[in-house]
C-alpha cells in the first residue's frame, strides 16, 4: 500500500493480522522504526490513557507519525479486566492507519495480535543489540497473555537452550513450560533468586506495583528487558539495579514517566541523560553493550509508532494477497 493509492478502506482482521504479520516481520518493522526515531525521522504523540469510570476498564490512544515509513495513525483501546471470564483477552485495540498524503482514512486494523508481537518484538530487537552473544538462558518473570510471544521471539535471537521461570501466580505457569517445551528448550519453574542466578537474559511482563527481582539478585553481564510497565505507578525491578546498569528505551519521555526508569528517576538514582534511545544503538551511533560485565537493562515502554509499524506491514501484505475487506469511503 502506498500513501497515494486509493483503495476505499481495507479492514484487517485478527486472524488475518496472525497469517501475514510474522516474528521476523514484526522484528523487522520495529527495529526500523526504533531506528527512525533516534535519527528523528519518526515522532510519538503524547499518550492519552483514562480510566472511563465503566467496566472498571482503562482506554487510551497511542499515535505518531513516521516520516520515513510513512506511516500516520493512531492505536485505540485499553485494558477491560473483566473480559478474561468473557472468553475475550483483556487487551482490546484497533489500528487506524492516515494517508500522510491527504489525511485520508486508509485501513482499520484489529490489534491485540499486532500488540502482542510488536511488544515481543521490542525485547527481542533488544536482545538482538544487547544481550552477550554466548547467552544461553532466558529467565521469564511473568506468565500470562504477553509472555509465550516473548519468549517465541527472545529465544530467535540467541543460542538459548533453557528457560528457567517465575510468576507471582505459579498456577498460570504450566501453559509458559508447554510452549518452552513445545520449541524443544528445558523449562524449569524456579525462585526469583534462583532466575536471578540462573538467566543471562531476563525479560520482566508481569502488571506488577512492586519490584520483583532485587538489585543482588541480577549477575555481572546480564540483559533485562523490562516489558510490563506501561503506566505511572507500575514496577518491576528494583530501581536500585538502575545505578548500575547502561539504560536503554524506545522512547525517553515514555521510559521516565510511564516506564520502568519512572521510579530511579524519582529517586534522583538516574537522571533523563542517562537514558539511551535503543535507536542510538541500532544505527551505530551508541556502541550498545561494551563488556561482558555490563548489566543493560531496556525499559520498553511501548509506542504507537511500533503498532503504526507493523500495521502498515498487515495492511500492504493483506491487500497484495486479496486478504483484506475492502470497503468503499
Ligand atoms: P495478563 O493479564 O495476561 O498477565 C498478567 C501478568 O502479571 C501475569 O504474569 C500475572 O501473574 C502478573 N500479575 C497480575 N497482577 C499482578 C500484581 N498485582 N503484581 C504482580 N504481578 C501481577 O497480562 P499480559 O497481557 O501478559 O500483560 C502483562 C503486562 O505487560 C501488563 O502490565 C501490560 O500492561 C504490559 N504490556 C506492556 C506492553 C509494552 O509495550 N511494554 C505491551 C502489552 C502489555
Amino acid at each position: 500500500m502506498t500513501s497515494t493509492e486509493n483503495n476505499g478502506l481495507l479492514i484487517i482482521s485478527e486472524e488475518v493480522c496472525a497469517e501475514v504479520v510474522s516474528r521476523k516481520d514484526a522484528f523487522d518493522a520495529v527495529e526500523a522504526v526504533f531506528g527512525a526515531m533516534a535519527r528523528g525521522d519518526a515522532y510519538n504523540f503524547p499518550v492519552i490513557r483514562e480510566a472511563i469510570g465503566y467496566a472498571d476498564a482503562l482506554y487510551g490512544f497511542k499515535s505518531g507519525f513516521d516520516k520515513f515509513g510513512k506511516a500516520l495513525g493512531v492505536k485505540s483501546g485499553g485494558f477491560w479486566p473483566g473480559n478474561m471470564d468473557k472468553g475475550l483477552t483483556n487487551h482490546q485495540s484497533t489500528i487506524f492507519l492516515f494517508d500522510p498524503d491527504t489525511g485520508r482514512l486508509q485501513a482499520l486494523v484489529g490489534g491485540n495480535y499486532l500488540t502482542a508481537v510488536r511488544t515481543a518484538a521490542s525485547s527481542s530487537v533488544s536482545i538482538a543489540h544487547l544481550a552477550r552473544k554466548d547467552a544461553k538462558v532466558l529467565g521469564m518473570v511473568g506468565a500470562g497473555h504477553q509472555s509465550t510471544f516473548q519468549v517465541r521471539a527472545a529465544v530467535e535471537q540467541r543460542d538459548i537452550e533453557k528457560v528457567v521461570a517465575w510468576n507471582p501466580h505459579p498456577d498460570m505457569l504450566p501453559r509458559l513450560g508447554a510452549v518452552v517445551e513445545e520449541l524443544g528448550l528445558e523449562f524449569e519453574a524456579v525462585t526469583q533468586e534462583e532466575l536471578g542466578a540462573q538467566a543471562d537474559v531476563i525479560i520482566t511482563i508481569t502488571s506488577a506495583f512492586e519490584p520483583l527481582m532485587m538489585a543482588d539478585w541480577i549477575k555481572p553481564g546480564t540483559h533485562i528487558a523490562c516489558m510490563g510497565t506501561d503506566t505511572k505507578g507500575k514496577m518491576e525491578i528494583d530501581e536500585n539495579l538502575f545505578a548500575r546498569s547502561t539504560v536503554f528505551t524506545d522512547e525517553v519521555a515514555q521510559s521516565i514517566s510511564i516506564g520502568e526508569a519512572q521510579h530511579a528517576i524519582a529517586s534522583g538514582l538516574i537522571a533523563e541523560d542517562d537514558i539511551i534511545p535503543i535507536g542510538a544503538a541500532i544505527n551505530g551511533d551508541h556502541p550498545g553493550r561494551t563488556s561482558e560485565n555490563e548489566i543493560t537493562i531496556f525499559d520498553g515502554t511501548g509506542v504507537g509508532l511500533q503498532d503504526l509499524a507493523v500495521a502498515s506491514v498487515a495492511a500492504r501484505v493483506a491487500q497484495k494477497k486479496g486478504l483484506a475487506t475492502q470497503v468503499a469511503l
